[in-house]
């Protein structure tokens, strides 16, 4: 080999060598489509390739546990049951979370919302609206008190009670892949899956700021928040829905009335973690300004943002702590 050759080859090596000790400055940035959404993972680090693909590799993990599309996860298992059955840890976990969300939130916040979630087929091709009696047979006998977690074990009191993870599951998964980017030794990150978001440490020796999405124009942005270690979750109507004479029919129900609740266009949680967060944003969504204000102060280190149907903007009195200028 001749000696220009050597030289530009061993230039090229030093330079992988020391790419791979010096990422560059924003580090790994990665989407995969998880849940029925894109998920993010921006990470910064040594180790943040092996660390990301270890993240979403958690992630695949636990959809398959969790997802009501995947025929043999412990949710379809246990829906397809007509009394119950064990669960792996990771889902009793989820469910012992959202059921502590349903008794605080009176039942707001529902697990047990699977056939409902079918009958309105919202996220499907051809939605539709239900008939009354539809949705009155799709309610009967459902509501937390129809499902029980006894350590691993589910029971159901309702044979035809489908589970329905979609409000909390997403959040829980995202705090796991979290978990795994730390155990990586990752110090900086932000993990979004569709508006479940965590913001790991900082950015650039500043938190993370996060722009929330106004409901009703998507390029128009409703706040900035500046975060560091905590989760910001939003849920709203704008995202999956669809509308007929007039009127926005939406993924977010309201057991009560079998119908999408009417309260709220969005509403963004600050928590500590992603799955309480999802959990409460779903919950508040359906109390609305008022009532679900008085849920988050039974939660310390939590703030809302709220926005009700009638436009106006309701916060938390901790919230201002963390908005920004825009
Ligand atoms: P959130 O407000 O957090 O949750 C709304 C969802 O919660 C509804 O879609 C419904 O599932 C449920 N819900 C509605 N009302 C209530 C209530 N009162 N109490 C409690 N829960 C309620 N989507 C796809 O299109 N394809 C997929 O293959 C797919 N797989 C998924 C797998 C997993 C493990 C999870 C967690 C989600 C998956 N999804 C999929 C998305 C899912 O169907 C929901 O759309 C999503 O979870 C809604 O999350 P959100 O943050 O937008 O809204
Ligand atoms: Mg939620």
């Amino acid at each position: 080999m001749n000696r220009p050759l050597i030289i530009i080859l061993l230039l090229a090596m030093l330079a992988l060598g020391w790419w791979r000790l010096h990422p560059a400055e924003d580090g790994v940035r990665r989407t995969r489509l998880l849940m029925g959404t894109v998920v993010e993972i921006v990470a910064q680090g040594a180790d943040a390739q092996d660390a990301v693909d270890a993240a979403f590799a958690e992630m695949v993990r636990l959809e398959k546990l969790l997802s009501r599309h995947v025929p043999e996860s412990d949710v379809s298992r246990i829906s397809a049951s007509e009394t119950g059955g064990e669960v792996t840890p990771e889902t009793a976990q989820v469910i012992a979370l959202g059921l502590e969300i349903a008794a605080k939130s009176g039942g707001a916040f529902d697990l047990t919302l699977g056939r409902l979630k079918s009958l309105w087929k919202i996220e499907d091709e051809a939605p539709t609206i239900p008939s009354q009696s539809d949705i009155t047979k799709a309610l009967a006998g459902i509501g937390p008190h129809a499902l029980q977690l006894d350590g691993q074990l589910v029971r159901k009191r309702q044979p035809q009670l489908l589970i329905d993870l979609g409000g909390i599951a997403k959040g829980f998964i995202v705090d796991r892949a979290v978990d795994v980017l730390k155990a990586h030794g990752i110090a900086s990150a932000a993990v979004n899956a569709g508006g479940d978001m965590y913001l790991l440490g900082s950015k650039a020796a500043r938190p993370w700021r996060i722009g929330i999405q106004h409901p009703r124009s998507a390029d128009a942005i409703l706040a900035t928040v500046e975060v560091s270690d905590r989760a910001v979750v939003t849920s709203g109507d704008y995202e999956r829905y669809f509308e007929r004479d007039g009127v926005r029919y939406h993924h977010i129900f309201d057991p009560k009335t079998g119908q999408p609740a009417r309260r709220c266009q969005s509403v963004t949680i600050i928590a500590d973690s992603v799955a309480l967060g999802d959990a409460l944003a779903t919950a508040v969504f359906v109390l609305g300004p008022q009532q679900g204000l008085e849920l988050l102060k039974q939660f310390p280190q939590t703030e809302g943002l709220i926005v009700a149907a009638d436009d106006t903007l309701h916060k938390s009195p901790g919230w201002d702590h963390y908005e920004a200028a825009p």
